[in-house]
């Protein structure tokens, strides 16, 4: 990482981390974090220098979100979606908000995205709510299952059908407009501050606040919102797995046996099981780099990166923080270690769409030569 991000991201870190575990425990939204993350210019981390943002790349992206994730997940899951909405917007910026992308970059205003729904479950690239023409643009009424931040982000990236239901539109919704509701709490096994509640927006909105042309939203989900997400999630995964990691060599090794004189990590099947652990987030880490660097710079395999990257993320994530738990025993499952919240956080990631498993169906159709839909 860069001086000038590590001298922006400590001060956030610290906060972040003083803050996580109330977090966790109330299920509350981090705000004290995403103010910091706010002032710190990392919202602006990856969109264009001419709109205010760092131009930062696909590896600084995984540094600042592992580095995140190490300290909250809620907060680096919050910070994924703002940034995954943010690069939506900038790839296809809506005629009518000149002033949206600048916002973003700031740090002023905090996106999201609201995809999910109900009648398509994690099949995140088909919505079943569909746009209306109307006079005075386009009627939109779309029930949205889970949307990170609901009720905290400033503007919604949401879905639809296109009036003719041949194909997806991406509207930038501001949340001042009326008819825009939060409809349910969130309460998760993990990322408990994440505030993922469930969405009405039933609005109508000028043909200038879509995502580019119209019918333009598939193809942004998949070649912009898919890479820059996976990448993005599986930091997550990596940066949860590095915590449990090391809170379990910590833990190991300071618990002590002293009717043997030994610590637990002086046992064979702990030690083999920590080298397992920390092997895996090596190789796991290895594989996150090799795909920012390929989204860096595009080669013939970088879609079977973008596909495999977030799977295989996400498996590391259950397997180490599971194994993580089991080294560390009662004291593990007693909270005080927080590794309970890393084991709880690692699995939203392979549930968040596209999930790990419909990625390694995609994964095989891809290397089989089948198409992906
Ligand atoms: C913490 C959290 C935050 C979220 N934030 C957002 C957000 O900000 N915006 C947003 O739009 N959504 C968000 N989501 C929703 C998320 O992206 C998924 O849509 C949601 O988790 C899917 O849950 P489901 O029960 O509908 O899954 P289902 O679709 O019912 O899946 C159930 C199981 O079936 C498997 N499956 C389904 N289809 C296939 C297939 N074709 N091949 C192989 N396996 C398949 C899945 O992998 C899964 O294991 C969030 C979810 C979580 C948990």
């Amino acid at each position: 990482m860069s001086v000038q991000l590590e001298s922006r991201i400590g001060p956030v870190l610290d906060i972040t981390r003083s803050a996580a575990r109330d977090v966790d425990v109330s299920g509350r939204f981090p705000s004290e974090a995403v103010t910091a993350l706010r002032a710190s210019g990392l919202l602006g981390l990856t969109l264009p220098t001419e709109a205010g943002g760092l131009g930062a790349g696909p590896q600084d992206l995984v540094d600042v979100v592992s580095g995140l994730a190490g300290a909250c997940g809620s907060t680096a899951m919050i910070y994924l979606m703002h940034v995954s909405a943010s690069m939506s917007i900038a790839a296809a910026p809506p005629a009518d908000l000149p002033e949206l992308l600048p916002a973003l970059a700031s740090g002023k205003w905090l996106a999201s995205l609201a995809l999910s729904e109900a009648g398509s479950r994690s099949h995140f690239w088909a919505p079943v709510s569909q746009g209306q023409a109307d006079q005075g643009g386009v009627r939109l009424k779309a029930r949205k299952s889970w949307v990170t931040s609901a009720g905290h982000a400033d503007v919604y990236v949401a879905s639809t059908l296109t009036p003719d239901a041949q194909t997806v539109d991406l509207w930038a919704l501001p949340a001042t407009l009326p008819g825009i509701a939060v409809t349910g709490e969130w309460h998760g096994m993990g990322l408990r501050g994440n505030a993922s509640a469930p969405m009405m927006f039933e609005t109508v909105v000028p043909e200038g606040n879509r995502l580019g042309a119209i019918g333009g939203g598939f193809g942004l989900m998949l070649e912009t919102v898919m890479p820059w997400f996976n990448l993005g999630n599986a930091a997550v995964s990596v940066g949860l797995s590095e915590a449990a990691v090391s809170a379990a060599v910590r833990h190991t090794s300071a618990a002590r046996l002293e009717h043997l004189g030994e610590s637990l990590s002086a046992l064979p099947t702990i030690r083999a099981q920590l080298a397992k652990m920390s092997i895996e987030l090596a190789c796991t880490k290895a594989y996150l780099a090799q795909t920012a660097g390929r989204l860096a710079e595009p080669a013939d395999d970088t879609v079977l990166h973008v596909l495999g990257v977030k799977a295989a993320a996400n498996d590391a994530a259950l397997h180490i923080t599971d194994s993580a738990m089991r080294v560390c025993g009662g004291a593990a499952f007693s909270e005080h270690l927080q590794i309970d919240r890393y084991f709880r956080d690692a699995r939203a990631g392979h549930v968040m769409a596209p999930t790990a498993d419909i990625l390694y169906d995609f994964y095989g159709k891809a290397i089989t030569g089948q198409p992906l839909f």
